[in-house]
This record gives structure tokens, sequence and C-alpha cells, in this order.
């Protein structure tokens, strides 16, 4: 961040703690890391039951809405919204449960069909129905770049969704701080191009 010009508060640093136990977990927890990410239900249940409750959890990867009431028991944060009918689901269930969660729309740029997410032209009519629901905080964009992709389709994407959340915040007024991009191998970049969330 300092070397970018940036304040380091802007960045939240987010332990992706999918590929190792709940020991492991406890033991970043311990060094005073808070937030942390699953990209399954089941073991994001798992985990935020044998973590202290001071956690924060974040779900970043794609959730199936016969999922999001056990997505939503557990995570604060749900990265990868990406379609109208899954919003309406955890809008349902936040009511019923009396949750707030924080949500970001998964936005897909690079094209890759493996990823997912909306593409861009798809992101106004997303953010306008999450923007419609009283029970959801939708709070920025989320997006996976290329894997080990050069630096310029590197700064390409992330740079592209942050132009992106800018015309959102424009056109909506809606405040949409948070942009979750950036993965162990090019976290470094994304800061540069603007991320508030890293996930590692
Ligand atoms: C696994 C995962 C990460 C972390 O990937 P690393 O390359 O190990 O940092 C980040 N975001 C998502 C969506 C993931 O599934």
């Amino acid at each position: 961040a300092e070397a970018a010009g940036r304040d380091p508060s802007g960045v939240r640093l987010l332990a992706v703690s999918k590929t190792v136990d709940a020991d492991a977990v406890r033991a970043a927890y311990d060094a005073g890391q808070r937030d942390f990410a699953e990209n399954r239900v089941p073991e994001l249940a798992d985990k935020a039951e044998a973590l202290p409750p001071e956690c924060v959890w974040h779900l970043i990867g794609h959730l199936q809405r016969n999922k999001a009431r056990s997505a939503l028991a557990h995570a604060a944060w749900v990265h990868s919204v990406d379609s109208a009918a899954l919003i309406e689901r955890l809008e349902a269930i936040a009511a019923e449960d009396g949750r707030l969660p924080t949500i970001l729309l998964q936005v897909n740029l690079s094209g890759e069909a493996t990823k997912s997410g909306v593409g861009a032209a798809a992101a106004p009519a997303l953010l306008r129905a999450a923007l419609a629901c009283p029970h959801l905080r939708c709070r920025g964009l989320m997006t996976m770049a290329p894997y080990a992709a050069p630096e310029e389709t590197l700064r390409a994407v992330f740079g592209g969704l942050r132009r992106l959340r800018d015309r959102l915040q424009d056109d909506t007024g809606a405040a949409l701080r948070e942009l979750s991009m950036g993965m162990s191998g090019d976290f470094d970049i994304a800061i540069a191009e603007g991320a508030t969330v890293v996930r590692i």
C-alpha cells in the first residue's frame, strides 16, 4: 500500500483458510488475524463453529441458492453474488433470520468461461436489484484475474473493476467502497489499482 501511495489502513487482509485446518486458522487468530475466508459453505460452517466468535467470516466461492441460509448463518460477507435470483434468496433469508450481511457483486472482466461472475454489461441491473434489498448491504465489487497473467492484463482487469465501480457509484449514488481483488500472486498490482480487500 505504501509503495502505491495508499494508506495501509484502507486495505483489508483476508486470510483464505480453505486449504488449512482449524488449528492453523487458530494460530492466525492468535497472531491477531480476524478476517477469514472460505470458498465452500460446509467448510465455512465447520471452521466458523470451531473458532472464536470474534472472527469475521467471508464466503468467496460460488454460492448455490440452496446453501444460502447456511452461508448467512456463518458469513458476515458474501463476495460472490452473481445473480438476481441469488440476491432475492439472500434478501429473503436475511429478513427472516434478522441478518444484515455485506455483499459484493462478483464481476468477470477477464472473459474466462471458467470464472463465475456477471459481465460488466450486466452489473448495473444486478446492482439495482441489490440496492432494492433492505437487508443486504451492497458495498462493492469482487473479481478474479486470470491466473499468472502478465502485468498489463492484471492491471487491465483490476483497473477495469475500479472504473466500473466508479461508474456504478456515479450512476446510482450508492457508496461502493470495497474492491475485493488480488490474491497471493497478484495482490501488489491489485493494491496499486485500488483493492480494499486482498484474498491471500
Ligand atoms: C483460493 C482463493 C483465493 C486465494 O488464492 P491464493 O492464490 O492461494 O492466494 C482468493 N480468492 C478466491 C475466490 C479463492 O477461491
